[in-house]
């Protein structure tokens, strides 16, 4: 048996029950076989893949908190800090009833390759809970901030581990965890990003990750002599990602025909009305079927359907594993030539194969997505000068990241032999980086 088919099958016997962390190890780690097969003997002397599977540490605890009716509520809180072998533990708090361990490892494991593929300083860490702020009031989120923020604090720091936004986790939760940080720990630090922009946070990182989504996607099609301008596009998703997907791609010339919630979906042959989803998603916080009062031709669904629409570009900005075989299988019926993930893993293996085969350019959500943690890293570096740089500054700044990345992962694809495979060329430059810091480190 191969060194990588070992690590994966003590992966699954050590973490029973946690389905979308053996998916994301297998996906990685298939995809690294080349480089591993020419390193097998250093590698596994040192217990590399082991070590790399392995989280540095993951602290899992209780978070009560009080309703609105005076009832005490209990909720589980996550922090799972995976890899510091580049930079301070990164990544997002996911709040979201669906979250357990095994999903925030799939998520801390992806993003310890992500950071090191924007060539910031950035480990990888996750965290979240399974808390819905679905139908909650505003004191009841600030309640579970204030009691998960009190538990996590013992945790992170601006050197040691900076927590930002996720599915769930906004500018409001962000600001009522950085409160009770600073309150607690009485320092006012970089210690989340995605704050407002009155106490620390940067222009540019609520529109980071849908900015440099079309980004990367423009520049890949650029190579190709080709650009946005004209194309249609679908989109899954109507959170953070998905709003700023649209209005960039919209910016660079697309026509978005979709949008979607957990509850169904969108389909406007006029493209889609921003400011009219901006005010149902971001205003008033409300069900997509709004958007029908604001496009009477619009069409609403119940349920999943976007991909069944016929479009140049699919862009999966909601949530993991939301793009099936089937899924592919419309896709590539209706002829679209790109997807790119704006969401954490959205496609499964079976559909990211169906799709590479079918000749369908895949970027991966590890480099397409980058752009919102790299603009977290500017916010740090931001935090830590205690300057303020423009939205123009920083937007530049994500887009150079932006480009950069998509021709390392690029040139990683080429250099082992698989070029065109964004899947291969992600994995194989972000794990590069990541190994040279850790051998560099010794054994730890
Ligand atoms: P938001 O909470 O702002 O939006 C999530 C969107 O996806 C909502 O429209 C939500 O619908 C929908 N959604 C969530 N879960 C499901 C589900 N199980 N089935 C169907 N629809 C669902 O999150 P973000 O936009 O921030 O994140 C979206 C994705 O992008 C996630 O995978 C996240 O990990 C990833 N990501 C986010 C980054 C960021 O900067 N925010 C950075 C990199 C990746 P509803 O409101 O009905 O729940």
């Amino acid at each position: 048996m191969s060194y990588v088919d070992e690590v994966i099958e003590r992966v699954i016997k050590e973490n029973p029950n946690e389905p979308e962390f053996h998916q994301a190890v297998r996906e990685v780690l298939d995809s690294l076989k080349v480089v591993v097969d020419a390193n097998e003997e250093a590698f596994r002397k040192d217990a590399l893949l082991e070590r790399i599977v392995n989280p540095e540490r993951q602290i899992k605890f209780r978070v009560p908190w009080i309703d609105d009716n005076g009832n005490v509520q209990v909720n589980t809180g996550y922090r799972v800090q995976f890899n510091s072998a580049i930079g301070p533990y990164k990544g997002g708090i996911r709040l979201h009833p669906s979250v357990n361990l095994g999903i925030i490892k799939f998520l801390g494991f992806e993003q310890i390759f992500k950071n090191s593929l924007t060539g910031l300083p950035i480990g990888g860490g996750k965290g979240g809970s399974d808390f819905d702020p679905k139908g909650k009031s505003d004191r009841e989120i600030m309640s579970f901030c204030q009691s998960f923020m009190t538990e996590l604090c013992k945790y992170i720091g601006a050197d040691t581990d900076v927590p930002a936004g996720d599915i769930g986790t906004g500018a409001r939760e962000i600001g009522y965890m950085y409160g009770q940080y600073k309150r607690i720990r009485g320092v006012f630090e970089g210690v989340l990003t995605g704050k407002g922009l009155s106490y620390g946070g940067s222009l540019a990182r609520k529109q980071a990750t849908g900015y440099g989504l079309l980004y990367i996607v423009e520049e890949m099609l650029k190579c190709k002599g080709d650009s946005l301008e004209g194309k249609t596009a679908i989109v899954s998703g109507a959170g953070n990602v998905a709003i700023y997907a649209i209005e960039k791609a919209q910016q660079l010339g697309a026509k978005v025909l979709t949008a979607s919630d957990s509850t169904g979906w969108v389909y406007d042959p006029e493209g889609i009305d921003l400011e009219a989803l901006k005010e149902i998603k971001e205003v008033k916080r409300a069900r997509l079927t709004e958007y029908k009062n604001y496009r009477p031709n619009s069409e609403y669904h119940e349920g999943r359907g976007v991909w069944t629409v016929k479009a140049d570009i699919a862009l999966p900005c909601a949530t993991q594993n939301e793009l099936d075989l089937d899924d592919a299988k419309a896709l590539v019926a209706n002829s679209v030539k790109v997807v790119a993930e704006g969401a954490n893993m959205p496609t499964t293996r079976e559909a990211t194969e169906y799709l590479q085969e079918n000749g369908v350019v895949f970027l991966p959500g590890k480099a397409a997505n980058a752009g919102g943690v790299a603009t977290s890293a500017l916010e740090m570096s931001q935090n830590s000068e205690r300057l303020h740089w423009s939205f123009e500054e920083v937007d530049s700044k994500l887009q150079g990241i932006m480009i950069n990345l998509f021709h390392n992962i690029d040139d990683a694809a080429k250099k082992y032999g698989f070029e065109g495979n964004y899947v291969a060329g992600a994995n194989i430059a972000g794990f590069e980086k990541v190994v040279d810091a850790m051998n560099a480190q010794g054994i730890v």
